[in-house]
């Protein structure tokens, strides 16, 4: 899929960025990500993480 900065990719309408929380399961365990930078579309409220955040995210799981 591609990506375009600014655009959901789920319904095509704008995003801005934003610092969240994400919760993840993983495996009976809950993961807390504080202040995460994500693209959220001011529409369907879709989130896009950058690469370094998901990088981030992923080693702290691992
Ligand atoms: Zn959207």
């Amino acid at each position: 899929m591609e990506l375009k900065v600014g655009i959901c990719p789920m319904c095509g309408c704008k995003t801005e960025i934003k610092n969240v929380d994400v919760q993840e399961m993983i495996e009976d365990d809950l993961y807390i990500f504080k202040e995460i930078e994500a693209e959220v579309c001011t529409q369907c409220g879709e989130r896009t993480y950058s690469e370094d955040e998901v990088r981030k995210i992923e080693s702290n799981i691992l």
